[in-house]
């Protein structure tokens, strides 16, 4: 049996938006600038699809630019809006710690370049304090930046209640909604911008957008043909675009379902894993994403425990994919107060639509004896 429990790193494409994207690459391939019928062709996809983007999310659609994903959109958020800030005397950005490494080191190289940078804490379970972000803010701040819900232990931030404190003190917020998109509600009231990605809703990869509500300036990262209404220049990325369209509606019209069905896979999981000596649950118990599991496992790497379970057709994730590549611990679970060892031993799972409740039985049926063979070869003891 194969098993897909990583889900937050990226999704299958489902067929509705192959089917969506296919005429856009063989058929209407035009230029969407292009003046002939063939690029008028291509316009319509790219507008229409931005209208139904805007409206699933409930903005303009004149507040909607496509990326490359939302790498680039948090960049642009963050870099757009420091340079716009720059001319104006502000050079305060506040995160939070546990940012995914798009804004994190996003806000290292502005560091670099000599503006001032406030890394929230978390507590426990993830959470940034209200209190810390409203002490946080100063007259030179010309930006917040705060993630819907974090990619690794998916602890749901209160975004309502940190970009209201935001909106009050005339401070424009930014949030990294990657991995909220089409699994919970979003409440963009008081958010000013907000990066999103298609290939983790089951569209494809290489297509974002970043919502920039109107009256919120940034300058522009990428010079040329003043695509995007001059925000983000660059052939269209027609088909990306349809596809992401088409994803964003159907996640939006299952939410509700998938939610309640995957959070009882979820919660099945959660208490199956707590059976197995010596593990703890990372993140918040209930205000976690519906789909999202992260857990700790003494004695053993998080590394051995993803290959010993690729082994059995598992494949599951020690973390965010993107730092995967290197073994440094976890930066998310080491500002929710893990030590390196135990930040080390940490295995996630993240669900989506297409698995099913006999995966999860599978996985629980494996785990316990795969967890019981590397603590007997553990150089860290715990047999
Ligand atoms: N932000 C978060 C929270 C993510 O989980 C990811 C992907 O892992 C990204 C940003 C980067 O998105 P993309 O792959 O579209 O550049």
């Amino acid at each position: 049996m194969k098993v897909y429990f990583d889900n937050a790193a990226t999704t299958r494409v489902r067929k509705e938006v192959v089917k969506a994207m296919k005429p856009f690459f063989d058929l209407d391939y035009g230029n969407a600038s292009s003046l002939h019928s063939f690029g008028v062709s291509a316009r319509k996809a790219v507008e229409e699809s931005r209208a139904r983007i805007a409206k699933s999310i409930g903005v303009s659609p004149e507040e909607v630019f496509f990326t490359s994903g939302a790498t680039e959109a948090d960049n642009m958020a963050l870099k757009g809006m420091a340079f716009a800030a720059k001319k104006q005397g502000k050079n305060h950005l506040i995160v939070s710690s546990i940012e995914h490494h798009a804004i994190l080191h996003t806000a290292d190289w502005l560091e670099s370049r000599g503006f001032t940078i406030t890394r929230l804490p978390v507590d426990e379970s993830g959470f940034v304090k209200a209190s810390d972000l409203e002490d946080a803010i100063t007259d030179k701040t010309f930006l917040v930046s705060i993630m819907y819900a974090n990619n690794e232990i998916g602890t749901i931030e209160p975004i309502k209640e940190l970009s209201k404190i935001c909106a009050e003190k005339n401070v424009p917020f930014h949030t990294d909604a990657v991995q909220a998109l089409g699994k919970i509600p979003l409440e963009l009231e008081n958010v000013s911008m907000a990066s999103f990605s298609a290939h983790k809703l089951y569209g494809p990869k290489g297509v974002g957008i970043l919502f920039k509500r109107a009256g919120t300036n940034i300058e522009p990262l990428l010079h040329g043909g003043g695509h995007e209404f001059g925000l983000r220049s660059g052939t269209e990325n027609v088909p990306g675009i349809v596809g992401m369209a088409k994803a964003m509606e159907l996640a939006r019209k299952e939410m509700k379902t998938e939610a309640m069905r995957q959070s009882k896979m979820r919660d099945k999981l959660m208490n199956g894993i707590l059976e197995v000596p010596s593990t703890r649950i990372n993140g918040h118990k209930t205000k976690r994403l519906p789909n999202n599991i992260n857990a700790s496992f003494s004695f053993i790497e998080g590394e051995s425990l993803v290959l010993r379970l690729d082994k059995e057709g598992i494949m599951a994730s020690t973390g965010s994919a993107c730092s995967s590549p290197n073994l440094e611990p976890s930066h998310v679970l080491l500002a929710i107060g893990l030590k390196p060892a135990e930040a080390h031993g940490s295995l996630r799972l993240t669900l989506g639509r297409f698995n099913k409740m006999k995966e999860v039985d599978y996985f629980l049926e494996v785990l316990s004896p795969v967890v019981k063979d590397l603590r007997k070869i553990s150089p860290f003891g715990g047999q």
